[in-house]
């Protein structure tokens, strides 16, 4: 008998949050794009802490597009919860503990354009010595957010399949036919294709000339029963509260040992840490691993394949993709219509001239 062709003008490859976020502003645009999806429990977007933060706290500078960026994020999100009738964006701010000479770089640093939108430059000291090692005190990011991003993607994922919008399978991409006319995979006819497959694309042929350098990241999810939930503390790593007196406490940074699955390597480094901040007991409930997708210059990838029109991709979102993710959409959206060019930054291209 024969199967019944599926046609669609979109075709996203991968549901994280860049495919996630991709397919809903083409939902609100009025389009109807497929999704084909094969979940990974080491997904990076069902792993992630979730946080937006402006600020690098490692070099004390501001966050790639930080500033268009953060805004356009939080009201996208406002947009996707309405749509889907949920909560998943919460407002909390960040306790940045500092070391013996922070306080006086913060101060500084606070009078920059940019900076001084999420900072007052001030020492503040929030919490009690019994429950915070902080001796120095601590500068607060105002207008950081935390997003779940696994409860965001599961409620779409939900949307998707309650309109026969999601295909749960994997593409190879060896058996994807490239036509005059568009693409073909199976029973699926597309005109456009974009491949939003997170660390998954370092393995996909026809982008074997984008320099992916994925790094692994882990989490421990705490019970601390006598902590406050009023800030994310960071200090190397953060603790995130999530509710009912849990905390996420990340992460981990490992580029060699890609296999997806918790160590007691980053277990041991991150309770290490933790001992350096925590005064109170606490219980660890949950241990996670996930991929982040990052690109050797560590800028995201997002645009045309340099050889096949209609074929793209939107990758490469690193450590910052809840904030990155809407504003990266809505530049390829703008490509697809004709209404704009990808920053030559971030587009694929570059590693085509860079090697001529
Ligand atoms: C421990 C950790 C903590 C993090 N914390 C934060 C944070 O606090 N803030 C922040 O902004 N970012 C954070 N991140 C980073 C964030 O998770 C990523 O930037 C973002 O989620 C990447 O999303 P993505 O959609 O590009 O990739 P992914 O999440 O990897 O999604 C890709 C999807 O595509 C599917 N797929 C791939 N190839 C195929 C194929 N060929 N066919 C079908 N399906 C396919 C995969 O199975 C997956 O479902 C963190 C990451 C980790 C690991």
């Amino acid at each position: 008998m024969p199967f019944k062709i599926l046609e669609t003008d979109i075709l996203i490859v991968g549901q994280g949050l860049a495919g996630t976020c991709l397919a809903f502003r083409l939902i609100q645009k009025g389009y109807r794009p497929m999704v084909i999806d094969q979940p990974a429990i080491s997904s990076s977007s069902r792993v992630a802490a979730g946080m937006m933060n402006p600020l690098v706290f490692r070099y004390l500078t501001l966050s790639w597009k930080a500033i268009q960026a953060l805004p356009l994020a939080k009201i996208f999100y406002h947009e996707m919860e309405a749509f889907l009738k949920s909560k998943f964006l919460y407002d909390i701010p960040v306790a940045k503990l500092f070391s013996e000479t922070d306080a006086d770089l913060w101060s500084r640093k606070a009078l920059l354009a940019g900076f001084d939108n999420f900072t007052d430059g001030q020492t503040h000291f929030p919490f009690s010595n019994d429950a915070i090692h902080y001796p120095f005190g601590a500068g607060i990011v105002c207008q950081t957010v935390w997003v779940d991003t696994a409860l965001l993607i599961q409620e779409f994922r939900e949307f998707l399949m309650d309109h026969n919008l999601l295909i749960q399978d994997t593409l190879f991409q060896q058996e994807m036919l490239i036509n005059s006319d568009g693409f073909r995979y199976m029973a699926i006819k597309a005109k456009r294709v974009i491949f939003c497959e997170g660390f998954a694309s370092k393995q996909n042929p026809l982008f074997s000339f984008i320099p992916f350098r994925p790094v692994k990241g882990e989490l421990l999810t705490l019970r601390i029963p006598n902590l406050g939930a009023d800030f994310i503390v960071s200090k190397n790593i953060f603790l995130l509260p999530i509710g009912n007196h849990l905390f996420r406490l990340g992460a981990t940074y490992d580029w060699d040992d890609l296999t997806g699955f918790p160590t007691d390597k980053g277990r041991t480094y991150l309770l290490q840490q933790l001992a350096e901040v925590l005064q109170l007991p606490f219980e660890v409930v949950d241990h996670q691993a996930g991929i982040r997708p990052a690109i050797a210059d560590r800028r995201p990838v997002v645009g045309a394949h340099p050889d096949h029109s209609n074929l793209y991709i939107l990758n490469g979102l690193g450590a910052k993709g809840v904030m990155l993710a809407p504003f990266l959409v809505d530049q390829l959206i703008d490509l697809i219509e004709g209404k704009g060019a990808i920053d030559p930054e971030i587009e694929p291209g570059r590693f085509i001239r860079k090697s001529k």
